[in-house]
């Protein structure tokens, strides 16, 4: 007989109080179709990861997992943002799980999912990413930023699957992929499609929150690119080279220019030339010098190899 598999389905939790028993509801009864139709055995759990919540996520998580063994939970020491609760869960899922499937507590990802997700897997992927059909019901500004955020990797030559944000089935063995790669500025991302293996892509139409607020505004949304950016890519440092590049040509234009102008006895005139080059210059500098410290900072920060994560409680 075919042993049915173990799936973990792993959802970060910050100040979710709002949301929890909403998306319980909802999980409780997707998840006992898929073990009544036998795509999952029975041992199959959600796990909820409390990122270190300010509100009463935690308590709810508790009396979910009190009220129905389906549900379990683990808590982490204080906030370490979205990413890092990811793998926090991923990691210990990994114990028990043969699949895992992570999804924000929001539902905004449509859980349906789940059975496409599982099917590929029969298929036999190892890592399948769920990828938005359409944005209609995003806002205009989440939409315009979401898109020019996945345009601006692929520019800087970051290998990332359009439109797919962190839905995603990923198999123990994907897993044991993931937990080689121990970098400390965490982008899944961008780490996953590193990891290789056989991948599809399962399609599904993105929601509203329902509850709750977002919990990525603008700055959150910008350090996310910046870290995505400066984590799997050189090109802003190749960038500055060609712009150094570039400024010397242009430099030496300028001086051909000036010993003319000099020749022509009309030394006085062309101040505003030179007071804007010299912002211009300054500018430059400054900017270079900020993208080389990001990377510097980067090296800092893996040098110190601090953990990524704590966990203070595991429910069970
Ligand atoms: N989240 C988290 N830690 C954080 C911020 C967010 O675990 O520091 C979780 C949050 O609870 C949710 C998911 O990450 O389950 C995605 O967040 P949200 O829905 O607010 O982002 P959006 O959908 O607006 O991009
Ligand atoms: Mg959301």
């Amino acid at each position: 007989m075919n042993k049915e598999n173990v799936l973990y389905l792993v959802i970060p939790c910050y100040n979710e109080e709002e949301m929890l028993d909403i998306t319980t509801k909802e999980l409780t009864k997707k998840m006992n179709d898929l073990i009544a139709s036998k795509k999952i055995s029975s041992n199959s759990k959600v796990m909820y990861v409390d990122d270190g919540s300010k509100d009463a996520t935690w308590s709810l998580i508790s009396s979910a997992h009190e009220a129905n063994p389906l549900f379990t939970g683990i808590k982490l020491s204080r906030n370490r943002g979205h990413q890092n609760a990811l793998l926090a869960g991923l990691m210990t899922a990994k114990k028990y799980a043969d699949i895992t499937i992570s999804m924000d507590a929001d539902l905004q990802d449509d859980i349906n999912v789940i059975d496409k997700m599982l099917d590929e897997y029969s298929n036999g992927s190892e890592i399948v990413y769920g990828v938005r059909s359409s944005r209609k019901k995003d806002s205009f500004f989440k939409r315009f930023t979401a898109q020019s955020f996945y345009k601006l990797m692929h520019l800087m030559g970051v290998e990332i699957v359009f439109n797919h944000a962190d839905c995603r089935l990923m198999s123990r063995k994907a897993l044991e992929g993931l937990e080689e790669f121990d970098e400390v500025n965490l982008f899944l991302r961008g780490i996953v499609p590193q990891i290789g293996y056989k991948t599809s892509i399962a399609y599904y139409e993105r929601n509203k929150r329902v509850a709750g607020k977002s919990k990525y505004p603008l700055k959150k949304m910008l350090k996310f690119a910046i870290d995505g950016i400066t984590s799997f890519s050189v090109k802003p440092l190749r960038l500055i080279t060609s712009l150094g590049f570039l400024m010397s040509i242009f430099s030496f234009i300028i001086l051909v220019y000036s010993v003319v102008v000099k020749l022509c006895g009309n030394t006085v005139e062309g101040w505003t030339f030179i007071v804007c080059s010299i912002w211009l210059v300054a500018g430059i500098q400054l900017l270079s010098l900020g993208v080389i410290g990001e990377y510097v900072g980067k090296i800092y920060m893996e040098v110190k190899h601090r953990p990524k994560y704590i966990i203070e409680k595991e429910l069970d």
